[in-house]
């Protein structure tokens, strides 16, 4: 049957790129579950929506037309037909996508999404990563993994990645957002059952071999 793989772990950890490449690797499908918190953040953005308004923003999830690529040489992100791949990883965003992802109707609606997602893949396996995709989304997926590295690890890879911005603002955002998150749910801490990776002394292929050597055993 389908191998279903649960990857959680802070801003900044790899998650996405690891995930995605250990993917590649076993033929499996790919799913970002923050693009899609993000998605949200965009669209409710672009109507003009108060971002602390929940009914509101529950509200407009009736007209969110989420679409995501799950094949991991065929990554995209779409609401209706816009592609905001590189929009919902504007600092703009990144600012405000906690507020909308502590609300509990949302998150609801956004499990029912990423299980439905994960159920209608044809690959052998599938990898989903986000923040509770070990405890809520898939609590019984065979393979759990808690991706963690060092904060300054972190802070350093990120701000690598993110132009425009100082070291000391990336690492800010980050921990502020990291802060924001953990209120709503634990992914600092390895639940049980949960296989914690720690990629502070790895470079970025030991810990994809890392990733494909649980999902192998
Ligand atoms: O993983 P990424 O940094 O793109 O996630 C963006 C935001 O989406 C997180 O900061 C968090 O607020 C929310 N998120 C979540 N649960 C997930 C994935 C993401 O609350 N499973």
């Amino acid at each position: 049957g389908r191998t279903v793989v649960a990857i959680d772990g802070p801003a900044g950890s790899g998650k996405s790129s690891v995930s995605r490449a250990a993917a590649r690797q076993l033929g499996f499908d790919y799913q970002d579950s923050g693009a899609a918190y993000r998605a949200l953040a965009w669209f409710v953005l672009e109507r003009g929506i108060d971002l602390d308004d929940e009914a509101a923003v529950v509200a407009a999830l009736a007209d969110f037309d989420y679409g995501i690529g799950i094949d991991p040489d065929a990554y995209f992100v779409r609401v209706g037909d816009v592609d905001v791949e590189a929009a919902i990883r504007e600092p703009r965003i990144s600012a405000v996508v906690s507020r909308i992802a502590r609300m509990l109707p949302v998150r609801a609606y956004l499990v029912e999404l990423f299980r439905h997602v994960i159920s209608s893949s044809e690959r052998p396996g599938i990898i989903t990563e986000g923040r509770d995709i070990t405890t809520v989304v898939s609590p019984d997926a065979p393979v759990r993994i808690l991706l963690t590295a060092s904060e300054e690890a972190r802070m350093a890879r990120r701000s690598a990645e993110i132009s425009g911005q100082s070291a000391q603002e990336v690492a800010k955002h980050l921990s502020s957002r990291d802060a924001q998150d953990s209120r709503v749910v634990d992914f600092m801490n390895a639940a049980d059952g949960v296989t914690t990776i720690d990629s502070t002394d790895l470079d970025f292929d030991q810990t994809i071999q890392a990733v494909v050597g649980l999902v192998r055993r």
